[in-house]
């Protein structure tokens, strides 16, 4: 397998193409933004950590039945993946009120909810992600009703196998935000990444945020907030 010509880059990836046309490489890197990317930072192993940690929950969703683009890890920075047309939908699941959702509706961060609640927004980068309902998507012919109906489902199997997996490691899962594809038969499949990037997860014992939030809010303690996560995932997973 070589690598050739970079195909896109992200803001904390690059993707690149393969000699297989169903399969690229991604590459995680250092770089962290927030906020529509007005604010930046460069954080040391930041990519090696996303990348190991996505690997090792990637791999365990494919044992609990979860369909993943993940193929393999190839080296500390680089994961082979199968090649998806990305859904411009992101799927946010709330288990607990924080972020965006406890600013928008004048509610306490940290309130847990009696109820599973998800998000739909439009992946773009221009108009800032906005927040969006079902009609907005089919209107937007990002997916019909139906594969909205599969795509709820998915993210919601995947949230009851990861509320378990954090609770393990002594972490409340308090949201998270997936990226699901299609892959070359037109199956919905799930892409792009699992890691403090993505999620937001609190110590039980402490509630200190071992995230993204470190730098958004700057805590101070990012990387070793990655390591400790990547740390107790090896730990409860026997890696
Ligand atoms: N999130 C993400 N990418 C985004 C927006 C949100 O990974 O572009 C994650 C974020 O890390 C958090 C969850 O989705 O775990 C909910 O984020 P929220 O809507 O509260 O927005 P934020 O406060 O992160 O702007």
């Amino acid at each position: 397998m070589t690598k050739g010509a970079m195909l896109y880059e992200g803001k904390a990836k690059q993707v690149f193409e393969t000699d297989n046309p169903n399969e690229v490489i991604v590459r995680f890197k250092d770089d962290a933004t927030a906020f529509n990317a007005q604010k930046k930072g460069n954080f040391d192993l930041k990519g090696e950590m996303n990348n190991a940690i996505t690997t090792l929950i990637f791999e365990y969703l494919n044992t609990k039945g979860i369909p993943t683009h993940f193929i393999k890890k190839l080296d500390e920075r680089e994961q082979l993946v199968k090649r998806v047309h990305i859904i411009p939908l992101e799927m946010v699941v709330r288990n607990y009120v924080a972020g965006s959702m406890a600013q928008r509706l004048g509610v306490e961060e940290g309130i847990k909810s009696p109820v599973t609640i998800f998000d739909l927004c439009y992946k773009r980068d221009d108009l800032g992600d906005p927040l969006i309902n079902d009609h907005h998507a089919v209107f937007l012919g990002a997916a019909t009703y139906e594969e909205l109906d599969e795509m709820y489902e998915l993210t919601s199997d995947i949230n009851d196998i990861l509320i378990d997996l954090f609770d393990k490691m002594n972490i409340i899962l308090v949201d998270f935000k997936i990226e699901l594809g299609k892959d070359s038969e037109g199956k919905i499949i799930l892409a792009d990444e699992i890691s403090p990037d993505t999620c937001r997860l609190w110590d039980k014992d402490t509630m200190m945020k071992l995230d993204k939030d470190r730098f958004r809010r700057d805590l101070g303690g990012v990387t070793e907030a990655y390591v400790e996560i990547y740390e107790r995932l090896k730990k409860v997973l026997q890696k």
